[in-house]
């Protein structure tokens, strides 16, 4: 390993860390800076320790699609193995509001992830796209 590569490694943040920080729906880095300053909208840095949140947001999207496609898959083997209903209609309405429902409700925690994910691979990299001022 380079002496480049191990100075970068030293100063960033366990990942353990990250997915800890990230599922407290917090800054990836330090842990303590809210990364929401209203539903869905993401801050611009880092209160705590001005790490570049809202630049990170377009990196996200493959996580949050994935993400997405990983609830509707849910809904639909529940479906196969659920028994059939009486009432269609009724559970349609059901399911959808359902899917829905969990589709905005895991919003923030899902996002929170996708950066986590993107500043874990931001971090680690020789030419990180978002350095520190
Ligand atoms: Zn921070």
């Amino acid at each position: 390993m380079s002496t480049l590569s191990s100075s970068i490694l030293s100063n960033v943040t366990p990942l353990k860390s990250i997915i800890e920080h990230a599922i407290r729906i917090r800054c990836p880095r330090c842990g303590q800076g809210k990364i929401f300053f209203a539903w869905g909208e993401l801050v611009e840095k880092c209160e705590s320790c001005g790490l570049k949140i809202r630049i990170r947001e377009p990196d996200t999207w493959f996580f949050m699609y994935m993400s997405t496609a990983a609830i509707t898959g849910l809904f639909v083997m529940s479906m196969l193995f659920l028994p059939a209903p009486k009432n269609q209609t009724m559970t349609a309405l059901i399911i959808g509001a359902g899917a829905l429902g969990i589709f905005f409700l895991t919003t923030p925690l899902r996002k929170s992830l996708a950066l986590a994910i993107e500043y874990f691979t931001d971090s680690r990299s020789e030419h990180p796209r978002y350095p520190d001022e």
